[in-house]
């Protein structure tokens, strides 16, 4: 399945029939009413769902815009990223796999793996960076407690890129039993357009609460809570932008090419050796981008900008003390995208804005510690 030039499936031979095996499962599970109504029951009992459009009071009146916020913060472990793992979970246990693996960076995503893991009685092995793993000890701790076995991955740069990897490469090796629960709309296919799906209760639950808006607005690391958000507003004339970490812009600036099973737009030197991402949010530190926002940026559907790990922290502090909610780092881009172009006139005065809150910024408080001193 291709988006454009990007997507695909670049894998090892022996992981063709495993993404084979997957595609087969997710188009036969999300046509069937009883998966639907099964996930449906897990996202409203368990995770929270639908979580609350929020009119932003105190900041429309601040920038002069109609702003409303989808509140994934809300949701179950602390962010969007519950939609997609309960998705595949069920997905796993539907295919017969006793056991999934993930990758995470921060940690959240393997948070909300071992969450899903456990709700349905799965095993749940999740590869992370060493470098992560000291700097994120708590959700390594929360991933225990919760039953999952983490790994520490001592290749490369020791973070989010190599635990991919490894991932990947225990994959192929255990296929017959393992279920691989992608984090983002990254790799190789069906993953980009199944994590897209799963997540496109964010769009869809917003459009139902708010109607159709001037601007969409969204952080984009792998690119999932923004595709879910975009995807219910493609068919409109809603502008859509997705805001990338300055240290971490592989839409804005990087090139096509290929990581993790797909091509897409990534973070690479002039030989295409690609290059680490830097940003405040560990969230947005991936070099790559899902292949369908390649696509919308090649279209020009959706507009793809950056801020910088200053304008960030303003963005926090702003929300929090505006609306009384702590954004986390990563959902603080896509804040803080709107209060400069709100500032610039890039966004007209009194124009409706959504804003998808991807997260809470409680796991962020360390690091606000340290940049507030
Ligand atoms: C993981 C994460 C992101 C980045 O992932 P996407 O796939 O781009 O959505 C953004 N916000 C939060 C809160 C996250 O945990």
């Amino acid at each position: 399945m291709r988006f454009g030039d990007h997507g695909g499936r670049y894998v090892p031979e022996p992981l063709i029939p495993a993404c084979e095996a997957v595609a087969e499962a997710f188009a036969d599970a999300w046509a069937d009413p009883g998966f639907r109504a099964e996930l449906d029951t897990l996202l409203r009992q368990h995770a929270g769902r639908p979580t609350t459009l929020t009119p932003a009071a105190n900041l429309s009146a601040d920038l002069g815009l109609r702003v409303t916020l989808k509140r994934e913060d809300l949701a179950h472990t602390g962010s969007h990223k519950i939609n997609n793992v309960l998705g595949q979970a069920l997905l796993a246990r539907r295919m017969g796999k006793p056991r999934i693996i993930a990758e995470t960076g921060a940690g959240q995503h393997g948070v909300a793996t071992a969450t899903a893991a456990a709700l349905l009685g799965l095993d749940a092995t999740v590869f992370m960076g060493q470098k992560d793993v000291e700097r994120q000890s708590l959700n390594v701790f929360r991933m225990r407690l919760l039953g999952a076995e983490v790994v520490p991955v001592h290749a490369g740069s020791r973070t989010l890129k190599d635990a991919t990897s490894e991932a990947m490469r225990h994959w192929v090796a255990h296929t017959e039993d393992t279920y691989y629960c992608v984090g983002s709309v990254i790799g190789p296919h069906p993953y980009p357009t199944m994590v897209r799906e799963f997540q496109s209760v964010i769009g869809i639950e917003a459009r139902g609460q708010g109607g159709i808006p001037d601007y969409v607005v969204a952080c984009v690391g792998g690119g999932s809570n923004a595709a879910g958000t975009f995807s219910a507003f493609l068919d409109t004339d809603a502008t859509l932008i997705g805001v990338e970490a300055d240290g971490g812009a592989a839409l804005t600036k990087g090139a096509p090419g290929v990581l993790h099973g797909f091509r897409g737009y990534i973070l690479q030197d002039a030989h295409g050796q690609v290059v680490e991402a830097h940003s405040i949010s560990a969230g947005l530190d991936y070099p790559g981008t899902g292949p369908e926002h390649g696509h919308w940026r090649d279209s020009g559907r959706a507009r793809y900008v950056s801020v910088t790990d200053d304008e960030v922290l303003a963005a926090t502090t702003h929300l929090a003390r505006t609306e009384g909610i702590l954004p986390a780092l990563e959902s603080a881009h896509a804040i803080a995208w709107v209060m400069r172009a709100a500032r610039t006139g890039e966004l007209p005065r009194g124009a409706s804005v959504l804003i998808t809150l991807s997260g809470r910024g409680d796991k962020d408080v360390p690091t606000l510690m340290g940049a507030h001193q």
